[in-house]
């Protein structure tokens, strides 16, 4: 018989493959799945990211030595290695586990039909132990317990057993605002060779509908030009990642940010040589030590705590709506036609690019769509759909379990929501904007003000920890029957005002 082996989208890196089943030559089977493509309608550049890197994976595996098969399927994966595997019966099929529920469903029902033809092989692109961590993932286990093990575990940036520098977390540092006069170093645009501009047609041509745009494509789809990005965030960006990790800017969406996400998400670079590349950097003095266990802390803790999570909550948490929510989506989530200048930004960005940073998708996106009772559902949905890194593992606990609350406080500890001074403390988009960040209430005061305090009123019991009530009820309850009023009347009124858009099918 003979041994094939099928590479999913997200999987595109042969070092994780066992050695001894690469030098048997397998076939190397990839498939381009519509009904994957179509299943939601997918940023138009995660379309075109994920066709392009898989044709430029596939070729570069050809010029390797390998035999290529590459199946074009109107419907799931499965279903064409299913035909496949119909039609040559002396193939024998092996694949990694997939990263996601419903292909790894697919795949589970390839395994009923054909028994011992097909093998599956463990994840082998993330650095945690699932079956070690799973079960501990409950109420109560947070992020930095699991972060420190993995510290350990790992030897990153420890000595003697010890974090380096005396603290596990220098997150203290890392709350900065950006200077006026800072200067932000480019990232390179790589133009787009003759296989993406062909995705790219083919994508306009026959998903003209799906979400964002596609006039522009600055991403990188090989290994070679991954690697170089990463250096280059390494040389020039990393020593400020740390200090101006949570600020934002008009119109800079990519700041000092690595914009790695979407490589590492489908395996052109590993976990494990970022952390490395950066701890490497700190070693030779190229960037401080905040920067540095900031972002070591984003890949080996956030990172690798929401993958285990997902494995956890799985298949359960994606019906979770802890605050019973039901309103939809603003409409302006999809066109970025709204006054609110911060909400503005970040949907622009997301059109154009498929992407924002952490702190506006945390604080700007999601915190306004909680504030304003969004069923957390199509919150998540419209993440899945709308950036280019988005695949359930990752955006799902992200959304239903950090920013929006919806798991009732598995993930997080309290609900990730603030008004308007917190946004303008972190950018400088409030100066510029219509709407008035120092009023509290009425038509021209910022919405993030009173939503706010209408949510913490409401929502009350969320915000307790450890049996105690918050600081933020206590300042709620100190305001004047007069204010509070004022807070629900322009609360409702914003709600009931909103142009709200129709489900996602
Ligand atoms: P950097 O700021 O440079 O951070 C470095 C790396 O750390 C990232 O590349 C990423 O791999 C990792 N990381 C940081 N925070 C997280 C986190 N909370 N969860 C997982 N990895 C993290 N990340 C995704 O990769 N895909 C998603 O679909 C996604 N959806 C999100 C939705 C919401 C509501 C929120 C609050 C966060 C989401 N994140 C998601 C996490 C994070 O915002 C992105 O990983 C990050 O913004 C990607 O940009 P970057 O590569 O420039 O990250």
């Amino acid at each position: 018989s003979d041994r094939a082996l099928f590479i999913l989208h997200d999987q595109l890196n042969l070092a994780v493959f066992p050695r001894d089943l690469l030098d048997r030559k397998p076939i190397l089977i990839f498939v381009e799945s519509l009904a994957y493509a179509t299943s939601i309608p997918h940023h138009k550049q995660k379309l075109v990211y994920i066709l392009s890197t898989q044709r430029h994976f596939a070729i570069s595996c050809y010029q390797k030595g390998f035999l290529i098969v590459n199946l074009f399927a109107e419907g799931a994966y499965a279903d064409a290695l299913e035909e496949f595997l119909i039609r040559y019966p002396n193939i024998e099929l092996t694949y990694m586990q997939p990263s996601e529920w419903d292909t790894r469903s697919q795949m589970a029902r390839l395994a009923n039909i054909f028994g011992k033809r097909i093998k599956a092989l463990p994840n082998q692109f993330f650095i945690a132990d699932v079956e070690k961590f799973k079960p501990k993932i409950k109420k109560g286990y947070r992020l930095e317990t699991f972060y420190r093990e993995l510290r350990k575990q790992t030897g990153y940036l420890m000595q003697d057993g010890k974090p380096i520098g005396g603290n596990w977390n220098y997150d203290k540092e890392n709350r900065k605002a950006l200077p006026k006069q800072i200067v932000i170093p480019e990232i390179p645009e790589i133009k787009p060779d003759p296989i993406t501009q062909e995705v790219i047609e083919l994508v306009q041509k026959y998903l003209p509908n799906t979400f964002g745009k596609v006039d522009k494509f600055i991403y990188a789809v090989t290994r070679d030009r991954v690697l170089e990005l990463a250096q280059l965030f390494v040389e020039t960006r990393l020593s400020r990642f740390g200090a101006y990790e949570d600020a934002i800017k008009v119109g800079e969406p990519f700041l000092f940010h690595s914009v790695l996400s979407i490589y590492l998400n489908n395996g052109l670079l590993l976990p494990r040589e970022i952390c490395e590349m950066a701890i490497a950097a700190y070693e030779k003095e190229l960037a401080p030590l905040n920067s540095v266990e900031g972002f070591v802390r984003q890949i080996l803790g956030w990172r690798e705590y929401i993958r285990i999570y997902y494995e956890a909550k799985m298949p359960d948490v994606r019906e979770s709506n802890y605050f019973g929510f039901d309103n939809h989506l603003p409409q302006f989530y999809w066109d970025a036609n709204t006054d609110l200048l911060c909400l503005k930004d970040a949907i622009t960005q997301v059109l154009n690019y498929g992407y924002s940073h952490h702190i506006q998708r945390l604080m700007i996106l999601s915190n306004f769509s909680n504030l304003i009772n969004t069923d957390p559902r199509h919150l998540n949905r419209w993440f899945w759909l709308a950036y280019v890194d988005a695949y359930e593992w990752v955006e799902l606990p992200n959304v239903l379990g950090m920013s929006t609350f919806a798991d009732g406080g598995i993930l997080a500890s309290k609900p990730y929501v603030s008004g308007g001074n917190y946004i303008n403390k972190m950018s400088n988009s409030c100066s510029q904007c219509k709407y008035n960040v120092k009023e509290k209430t009425g038509e021209t005061a910022c919405p993030f003000n009173y939503l706010y305090w209408n949510f913490v009123d409401k929502h009350r019991e969320s915000f307790t920890e450890n049996g105690r009530v918050s600081l933020m009820v206590n300042a709620y309850d100190k305001k004047t029957e007069d204010e509070k009023q004022e807070i629900h009347l322009s609360a409702s009124k914003f709600i009931n005002g909103i142009k709200y858009a129709p489900l996602i099918s």
